[in-house]
C-alpha cells in the first residue's frame, strides 16, 4: 500500500480553530496546555545544556532575542539566527517569508558553537539528514521527513506516518486503528503540545519513543514536573485525525480542532488508541469519546455527546438543565427551534396526521412544539440517553412508544416505518466512522422517509464551519440552498431515492 495519500491539486490557506467539547473542559485543561507549550520551550533548550542532543531549533521575536542570548550564553550555549519568516497563529506547516510592517519570528539554532556552525552551514545547503541528525532526530525519521516533507511535499505527514506504523488495524482503505507510544503521539502538534521536536517516521517509532521519554523526564527534572505530567496524560488519549478536501480535523476527548492539511479527495482517518481518558473528557458513541455509561466516568455528567453547536448558546456545560436539550437557556432553545418547526410545518403542508421523526430527539421538545402547531401530528424520537427518552416519554403520554433509546445504525425498527420528515443534526452523519456508514444511514432514512431536514444550531462564524462545507464533505446536495438564521442553519436533503453521495 502506498503511504502517500490521493491528492487534489489544490490547498487552502492555513488556518486553525478549536472548540472545547464543554466550558467545563476548557476551564480545567485550557490553562495546562499553556503551561505545557511554555515548559515545551524550555525543555527544548534544556536538552542541549544537557547534552541530549547538539543543537536545538527554537523561535524567538526580534524584540526579545538579546534578552533570551543572555539567559542562553549563561547556559553555556551559542546562538545563531538561520532565517526570519512571518508569525502564523499556532502551528504553522511551513515556513511563510516575512512580510514589511508585520511581526516576524527567527528561528535560532543554539548550542555549542562548532555544532551551531555546522547546523547553519547545513541549513544553508538544505541537507535534511545533517540538520536532523544535529538536532538529534532518530534517522528513520530524517529518512521519513525527506520523503514525505521534502519529496512528496506533504504538508501534513499523519497518513503516512499511520501507515508506516505496521501493527496498524486497517478498517477500510482509508481508515487505521493504531496503537502506539504515547511519546510518538504527534496529533496534538497544532496545539503545541508534543513530547518530540520532530515528526516521527510512525506510531511505535522505538527511537522516537526513547528520545521523548529522555526529553520528558530531563522537564520533570528541571523544574516542569506538573507540566510533563499533564503532557503525559494528554498524549495517552484516545485521539482521531482525519482529512478531507484539505481540512483536518483532529478530534480529542476534551476539544477538536480543525486545520488546513493537504487536499485529498477522499476522507483519510487515523484513530489512535488511548490508555487514559480525562474526567472533562466528553461522552459520545463514536471515537475518541467514551460511551455514555462507561463505569470510568461518573455518570451524573452526562453531558451531550459532543457540541456541535457553536458560539454561547450552546456550550454543552454539564451545569446547563437537561431540559433545554444542551441550551444555556429555555428562550435560546426556543428561539433554535423556531426556524425548524416552520419549516417542518411548511414542508408538511395540508398533511394530516404527519409523521416526524426526529433522531437524536433529547426530551422531546422539538417534536411536541410541531405537535401543538400542527395538532394532528405524530412525532417519533430516538436519543442515546436514557434520561432524555424517560422525560420525552414523561412529556408526550399519547406518543410514549414512539420514543426510543438507541443509536441510528442498530436501531432496525426505526427504519421499518414510514415518515413523512426526518429530522437530522449534522453533527450526527459527522460522528459515522466511515463513508460507507454515512452512505448506509442516509439510504435508510431515504427508504423511510418522504423528506430529510438536515440542520446545524448556530450560523457559521468561521467559512471552514460553514454548514455547506461541512455538508460538501460529506458528499451531501441539498435540493434548494440552506436557510441561515441566528440560530440555525438547515436544508433539505433530495428525495428518496435521489442519488446523494458519489
Ligand atoms: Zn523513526
Amino acid at each position: 500500500m502506498n503511504n502517500i495519500p490521493r491528492l487534489l491539486d489544490s490547498s487552502l490557506p492555513e488556518f486553525r480553530r478549536t472548540s472545547w467539547v464543554s466550558e467545563r473542559a476548557r476551564k480545567v485543561w485550557e490553562s495546562r496546555i499553556s503551561a505545557v507549550m511554555s515548559a515545551w520551550a524550555m525543555v527544548e533548550e534544556q536538552s542541549v545544556a544537557h547534552g541530549i542532543r547538539r543543537v536545538a531549533l527554537v523561535a524567538a521575536f526580534p524584540e526579545t532575542l538579546s534578552e533570551k542570548e543572555t539567559r542562553w550564553r549563561r547556559m553555556g550555549l551559542t546562538a545563531k539566527v538561520l532565517t526570519e519568516a512571518r508569525i502564523t497563529s499556532g502551528y504553522s506547516s511551513s515556513l511563510q517569508p516575512p512580510v514589511p510592517g508585520e511581526r516576524s519570528s527567527l528561528r535560532v539554532a543554539i548550542g555549542q558553537t562548532d555544532a551551531v556552525g555546522e547546523m547553519a552551514q547545513a541549513y544553508a545547503q538544505n541537507d535534511v539528514h545533517s540538520i536532523g541528525r544535529a538536532l538529534g532526530y532518530p534517522e528513520c525519521c530524517c529518512a521519513f521527513f525527506k520523503s514525505t516533507w521534502c519529496e512528496a511535499k506533504l504538508r501534513d505527514s499523519t497518513w503516512p506516518m499511520a501507515v508506516g506504523t505496521l501493527e496498524g488495524h486497517w478498517i477500510d482503505e482509508s481508515t487505521l486503528q493504531i496503537s502506539g507510544s504515547a511519546y510518538c503521539n504527534i496529533l496534538w502538534r497544532w496545539m503545541g503540545v508534543r513530547a518530540v521536536p520532530h515528526l516521527p517516521c510512525s506510531f511505535r517509532c522505538a527511537a522516537t519513543s526513547a528520545y521523548g521519554k529522555s526529553l520528558v523526564e530531563l522537564g520533570a527534572a528541571t523544574g516542569y514536573k506538573e507540566e510533563m505530567a499533564s503532557l503525559k496524560e494528554m498524549l495517552s488519549w484516545p485521539i482521531e485525525w482525519s482529512a478531507l478536501h484539505g481540512i483536518a480535523e483532529i478530534k480529542t476527548p476534551i476539544l477538536k480542532l480543525m486545520t488546513s492539511t493537504d487536499a485529498t479527495p477522499v476522507r483519510y482517518r487515523v484513530r489512535l488508541s488511548g490508555t487514559g481518558f480525562p474526567a472533562e473528557g466528553a461522552t459520545g458513541l463514536n471515537f475518541p469519546f467514551l460511551e455514555p455509561g462507561n463505569s470510568k466516568r461518573p455518570l451524573h455528567n452526562n453531558v451531550p455527546p459532543e457540541s456541535d453547536q457553536q458560539g454561547t448558546f450552546f456550550n454543552g456545560d454539564s451545569r446547563a438543565p437537561a431540559r433545554f436539550n444542551g441550551f444555556r437557556t429555555r428562550e435560546l432553545m426556543d428561539r433554535a427551534h423556531a426556524p425548524l418547526v416552520r419549516a417542518v410545518t411548511d414542508a408538511l403542508g395540508d398533511v394530516t396526521g404527519g409523521r416526524v421523526l426526529d433522531l437524536g430527539c433529547g426530551d422531546g421538545t422539538l417534536l411536541r412544539k410541531i405537535v401543538a402547531k400542527l395538532g394532528t401530528i405524530i412525532p417519533f424520537g430516538i436519543d442515546i440517553r436514557n434520561s432524555e427518552i424517560a422525560q420525552a416519554q414523561t412529556l408526550t403520554p399519547n406518543h410514549e412508544k414512539n420514543f426510543v433509546v438507541g443509536n441510528l445504525k442498530r436501531t432496525p425498527e426505526l427504519w421499518a416505518r414510514r415518515y413523512d420528515i426526518a429530522l437530522l443534526a449534522i453533527q450526527r452523519l459527522e460522528e459515522l466512522s466511515s463513508h460507507s456508514d454515512v452512505t448506509d444511514l442516509l439510504s435508510k432514512m431515504r427508504a423511510s422517509a418522504q423528506k430529510l431536514l438536515l440542520y446545524q444550531y448556530g450560523h457559521s462564524s468561521a467559512p471552514e464551519e460553514s454548514f455547506v462545507l461541512r455538508a460538501a464533505r460529506l458528499s451531501l446536495r441539498f435540493v434548494q440552498p440552506p436557510v441561515e438564521t441566528h440560530m440555525v442553519t438547515y436544508g433539505f436533503l433530495g428525495k428518496p431515492g435521489r442519488t446523494e453521495i458519489d
